[in-house]
């Protein structure tokens, strides 16, 4: 089986063209013996500052978590409560290569995650599936299944059956039955990254095992 890969960076700025990632968390989800197995990475990379939005960093709580050692240009960052291993930036970035080689990102608004990785990366290293899964469109297309199921049993769906746009991830996943991320776990790349984990889990119910 293809496998999947969970991912969320935390960036300095919204576009890309301007910013950087500096945290990146990818949890591979592989089928050795059929059997899924999931394995946590997170890494953080010193970001250039010039063009950063302090606003972006706000949002990732740049200053409060940054935790690359001052002479280091990256670390392993993925023991929650262990040591940060300070690494190159070309060993985080063949690290990042190496882990999501043939897999299915999926993610919050994962083409977000995508630009940025690709940025990260570098030209004609994405080896990644080419069609990333955004985990609210996902919920979106259950509900509104789930709401035409309803129409077609001749039953009148509620007002909260309805799907508006923008879809909402918060809104859709405590719809899946997951309650997102809070103050301190949100936009921390491995908290995201588990939350598009637990939602799309939630939505696919071992279906796609
Ligand atoms: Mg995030």
């Amino acid at each position: 089986m293809t496998p999947l890969a969970f991912v969320d960076t935390e960036t300095t700025h919204l576009d890309a063209e301007l910013g950087d990632a500096w945290e990146v968390a990818v949890i591979v989800r592989d089928f050795d013996d059929n059997e899924p197995r999931d394995t946590e990475y997170a890494w953080q990379i010193r970001p250039n500052l010039a063009t950063a939005d302090p606003e972006a960093l706000k949002i990732g709580g740049y200053l409060e978590r940054f935790a690359v050692p001052v002479h280091a240009e990256a670390a392993w960052t993925g023991y929650e409560d262990g040591p940060v291993l300070p690494m190159t930036r070309n060993e985080v970035t063949g690290a990042i290569l190496n882990v999501l080689g043939g897999a299915v990102l999926i993610g919050s608004n994962p083409g977000f995650d995508d630009r940025f990785l690709r940025k990260l990366l570098g030209p004609g290293s994405a080896q990644w599936h080419y069609r990333p899964v955004d985990i609210a469109t996902l919920a979106a297309g259950r509900k509104l299944g789930m709401t035409e199921m309803v129409r077609r049993t001749g039953a009148k769906p509620l007002p909260s059956d309805e799907v508006p746009f923008p879809f909402s991830s918060r809104a859709l996943s405590r719809w899946t039955g997951v309650e997102p991320p809070g103050p301190g776990v949100a936009h921390t790349a491995l908290g995201d990254a588990r939350w598009a984990r637990d939602v799309f889990d939630a939505v696919t119910q071992g279906v796609t095992q």
